[in-house]
């Protein structure tokens, strides 16, 4: 399957699920290094990152816990610039490690917003786990720790990323053509 349709949109393949398999090991190696002794909070952000969070997390070893919020900014291929909380965050977080777990940070809204949140419970440290990072769209400063692949500004799709819905469960990425 090198070319998908989905609604008006075709996709072709663009990251084997055997070449993002590779990276998100090394983004969890970097965290058993980082985290040893330690015990972090990993905020997983719906729905994007469940396919990453899920593989990502098979692969880290240090004691931790998993929680999950649920945000939403896109409308078909564009970001709205305003940033919705769907599903809060129903874990203390206060005084802990926090990685957010993140499917893609565009413009950096969508985190940057999480942050703010996030930021008024009070914990330790929060770092950003991203597993695609477009550079040449981001506007913010806050620093991006994990980042498993730099990509251009295309519209993605698979491995958990979606087109109005559809197209989350495509085992690799494909770029809109
Ligand atoms: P930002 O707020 O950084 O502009 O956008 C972040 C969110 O927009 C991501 O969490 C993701 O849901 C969505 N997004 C950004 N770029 C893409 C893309 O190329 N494909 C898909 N499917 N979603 C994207
Ligand atoms: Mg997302």
């Amino acid at each position: 399957m090198d070319k998908v349709q989905i609604k008006d949109k075709s996709f072709r393949k663009h990251i084997l699920f055997d070449a993002i398999h590779e990276k998100v090991l090394k983004v969890a190696g970097r965290i058993n290094e980082d985290y040893k002794k330690k015990n972090p909070v990993f905020v997983v952000v719906l729905n994007g990152a469940f396919m990453f969070a899920s593989d990502l997390l098979k692969k880290v070893n240090v004691d931790c816990e998993i929680a999950f919020v649920k945000v939403a900014s896109y409308e078909g291929t564009k970001s709205t610039g305003s940033v919705k909380s769907l599903i809060g965050l129903n874990h203390n977080i206060n005084n802990r490690e926090v990685v957010i777990i993140e499917d893609i940070v565009d413009t950096g809204e969508t985190i940057v917003a999480l942050l703010d949140q996030l930021n008024r419970q009070s914990p330790s440290q929060i770092k950003i786990a991203t597993l695609l990072f477009k550079p040449k769209a981001y506007t913010k400063d806050a620093p991006i720790d994990y980042v498993a692949m730099e990509v251009g500004n295309e519209f993605l799709v698979g491995y958990g990323l979606d087109y109005d819905g559809f197209g989350r469960n495509l085992e690799d990425i494909y770029i809109v053509d």
